[in-house]
């Protein structure tokens, strides 16, 4: 028998207070706060008084590494998906470079199994745009799209796909099954050995520069790609003012396209490669504090329509070394909805409700995780799944990078103190995380 849960006082979306019961992995009753009681024949009922506590539908990030198979010693599919829980997520999408790259419908079959066996969150496993990764052969889009693991979204993610009409091809093949390029917009030519964004600080301290206009070329031409062949694009980490400004107008024009901005790319600037700690080394780059402004801004207005986070765990050989030689990349699983909260919420930007929307309904639909009614906007309402994540947004702590769930300490976040606290994650009226903990039967969730 599964465990009933009685959520007390609780304010979905920030809004009303309300008691919620988890029966059978849905969401049995909604009735306003201090109405609920545990039904009188079920025996295992856990309360949780959520008195002060905001619900959102389970966080969906469209944009995770997690490294297995082939490298097991930075992060493994169970440690990045437990570590997504404890960020407040219920599904994640696995980025295709890993080794071997998830380019046939075996890898992906692989990866989604590992991750149904670890039961933390739904697994999505992302299928790469080309062979291995190499840019010149179209991969097995359709009979990725067509295993078990339904894979709906593409991408060579960590490289560009620079190839224009390789880029052309993989759109017009997408359209057969509704699935979506995710592009990993850097031209190759332009960021040849370059280090850091191309600005004044780089020209200070010295490290070689990564233009913008590197990242908006390809965003520019991917724009009027899609356009032409009437295909559906997906911007990966979107970093720039101007990128935003091109996502702007190609929308205002009615182009299928839509766009991600990562948590540290709404917080971090470029001024963090002063001291050439390579924690802050990512790709692409932490920019300027104008461009910070921007995609808030954007994401704000809708132009960037979801948070994803990149989370790019490396083990300390790849990033305890000198800033040319390390690693890009950053973990972001758990740290995602307190910089969000931080830097959106508490500045009165966004409401509970808009983070719902740019963390998880849209993810899910842009990504075709949900079918049916869900995928009109993962309400928290009776009959529903009970995919849910409660937050308590007054909580405040400071990050420590040895005590998080992923396998790798390369938070930039460490020693930082970020806003609210995921205090339980539900994925089909099951905790996955408990007052703050992962609950060690997860695999269970989808027995
Ligand atoms: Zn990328």
């Amino acid at each position: 028998m599964s465990t009933t849960y009685l959520v007390t006082g609780v304010a979905p979306l920030g809004g009303e207070q309300v008691d919620l019961l988890l029966q059978d992995g849905v969401i049995a009753q909604v009735a306003p706060a201090g109405t609920l009681t545990a039904p009188d024949d079920v025996t295992d009922v856990v309360t949780i008084d959520a008195a002060g506590l905001v619900a959102l539908p389970g966080l969906v990030d469209l944009h995770t590494h997690l490294r297995e198979p082939g490298r097991e010693d930075a992060e493994t599919i169970a440690s990045g998906t437990r570590a997504a829980a404890v960020g407040g997520f219920t599904a994640v999408h696995a980025m295709a470079n890993t080794t071997p790259v998830a380019d046939t419908a075996g890898v992906v079959e692989q990866v989604w199994r590992l991750g149904r066996d670890a039961g933390w969150v739904d697994v999505h496993p992302v299928g790469a745009v080309s062979v291995g990764l190499a840019g010149e052969q179209l991969a097995e889009l359709g009979a990725m799209a067509d295993s078990a693991a339904q894979v709906r979204v593409f991408s060579d993610d960590g490289k560009c796909v620079h190839d224009p009409i390789l880029m052309r091809r993989a759109l017009e093949y997408v359209k057969a099954f509704d699935g979506v390029v995710a592009q990993h917009a850097q031209e190759p030519r332009l960021t040849e050995g370059a280090q850091m964004n191309e600005g004044v600080v780089s020209a200070e301290i010295g490290l070689a520069g990564w233009p913008a206009v590197a990242e908006e070329a390809i965003i520019a031409r991917d724009v009027l790609l899609a356009e032409h062949v009437g295909s559906r694009l997906h911007v990966c980490h979107l970093s720039t003012a101007g990128s935003v400004e091109i996502v702007r107008w190609a929308k205002g024009r009615g182009i299928d396209v839509t766009a991600e901005v990562t948590p540290h790319h709404l917080i971090l600037t470029d001024e963090l490669a002063r001291d050439y700690d390579p924690t802050f080394k990512v790709n692409p780059p932490l920019r300027t504090a104008a461009d910070v402004e921007a995609v808030r801004a954007g994401l704000a207005d809708g132009t960037i329509d979801i948070v994803a986070t990149d989370h790019a765990p490396h083990t300390r050989e790849d990033k305890d070394c000198e800033w040319a030689a390390a690693a890009f990349g950053m973990t972001g699983l758990e740290t995602a909805l307190s910089v969000v909260q931080q830097t959106m919420v508490d500045t009165g930007r966004m409401s509970w409700a808009d983070v719902a929307r740019v963390m998880s309904s849209a993810p899910a639909r842009i990504g075709r995780v949900d079918v049916g009614p869900q995928a009109q906007g993962r309400p928290i309402a009776e009959g529903e799944p009970a995919n849910l994540v409660l937050v308590d947004p007054a909580a405040t702590r400071v990050v420590d990078g040895a005590q998080q769930a992923t396998a790798s300490g390369n938070t930039p976040f460490r020693g930082r103190e970020l806003p609210g606290r995921v205090v339980a994650t539900f994925l089909r009226g099951r905790a996955t995380v408990l007052d703050g903990a992962t609950v060690e039967t997860a695999a269970e969730v989808t027995a």
